[in-house]
């Protein structure tokens, strides 16, 4: 016969690296969450060093505002941010962070050293966490100002996570597909991406420009064929900016970089919706590459579908699309025809 189980509460920290494991399900994951704690920081300068695609070590160092040395106790915890108070903060919340859950859960999977001064500090202090918590006393000691994150070893006590991610190479694939949107995104910032030891990846110089990034990162060949888009619209409480490529360039695999309120995200209906508008101009199987940023109003996103904060979803989203499908369409028909014209003169 087969006898109820018992029911029991689960251990905080088995919750807490069961949470943690949603949260953060690659490298690239946990890395997205620390650049954007270093762009919240106003870093002008992010410097992400990496061995075994993060598997093994991944770093990032910022110019930031560093974090308060009295703060240092608790900032692994979760829930502790120094960004959002009131739940009604939400509604109009202009950093990337709000949650405080991202330290937190790095904390459990890895081992998460930080190293930090503020501009206040005669020194640097640096301390290391497990589980959320303290792990030895905060030290003194000599640094720059801003903020050096260190993850060591992450998903060492995942292993199921440790066995998925065989990869380094594919796992460092996704943070060049991060670090090199978020470079182009912010591109007063300068990003600086290398492999422990070897060679520079990506460097992209501080207040640099879209185009500029664009060709640091993904080559001339692309940067040469864009095409400025803009568009607001005060109904929909949408403004649109972004870079498409003209119908001179086609690619096997084509590349689009959503940022909607400065996030990096993904949409299965707007990649789908550009990819049909460019269906009439490519040939079959060819895409483009798009950089979309869209900003709408706070209240009509919700970003709080899901933990990574991948998935966002908004209101209007039909009405939305449309107007992004007509106006890349304009763009590429006024491009082309005035194209066609040169030719015939
Ligand atoms: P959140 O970003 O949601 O607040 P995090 O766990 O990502 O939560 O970070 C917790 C807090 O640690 C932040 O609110 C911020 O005060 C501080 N912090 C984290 N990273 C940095 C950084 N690079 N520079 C300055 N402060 C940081
Ligand atoms: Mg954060």
């Amino acid at each position: 016969m087969n006898e109820p189980g018992v029911i029991r509460k689960l251990d905080e920290n088995v919750v807490n690296r069961i949470a943690a494991g949603e949260i953060v399900q690659r490298p690239a994951n946990a890395l997205k969450e620390l650049i954007e704690n270093s762009l919240d920081a106003h870093a002008t300068n992010i410097i992400i060093t990496v061995k075994a695609g993060g598997l093994k070590y991944l770093q990032i160092q910022d110019n930031g505002t560093g974090i308060r040395s009295d703060s240092l106790d608790i900032v692994c915890e979760r829930f502790t941010t120094s960004k959002l108070r009131e739940y009604e903060d939400l509604q109009a919340i202009n950093t990337y962070g709000f949650r405080g859950e991202a330290l937190a859960s790095i904390s459990h999977i890895a081992h998460l050293t930080i190293l930090t001064k503020t501009q206040h500090d005669k020194c640097a202090y640096k301390a290391s966490y497990e589980n959320g918590k303290l792990k030895g006393p905060v030290k003194a000691c000599a640094g720059n100002n801003g903020t050096q994150i260190t993850v060591e070893d992450l998903f060492f006590n995942v292993i199921a996570r440790k066995k998925a991610l065989r990869s380094p190479n594919e796992e460092y694939t996704h943070i060049m597909e991060v670090v090199g949107g978020y470079a182009i995104h912010n591109s007063h910032v300068g990003f600086h991406l290398k492999k422990f030891g070897e060679n520079t990846d990506i460097k992209t110089p501080i207040k640099s420009s879209v185009v500029e990034n664009v060709r640091i990162i993904h080559g001339n060949s692309i940067a040469r064929e864009l095409l400025e888009i803009e568009l607001t619209d005060p109904t929909l409480k949408l403004s649109l900016h972004g870079y498409v490529t003209n119908v001179n360039y086609s690619h096997k695999k084509g590349t689009m970089l959503l940022f909607i309120n400065h996030r990096l995200v993904d949409s299965l209906s707007i990649r789908k919706a550009v990819d049909s508008v460019y269906a009439t101009y490519l040939p079959k199987n060819a895409h483009s590459f798009v950089y979309l940023s869209l900003e709408l109003d706070p209240r009509n996103v919700d970003v709080n579908v899901h933990p990574t904060k991948h998935e966002v979803q908004f209101l209007y989203e039909e009405q939305i699309i449309d107007r992004i499908k007509t106006v890349i369409e304009n763009k590429l028909l006024s491009c082309n025809s005035s194209r066609v014209m040169y030719t015939q003169a």
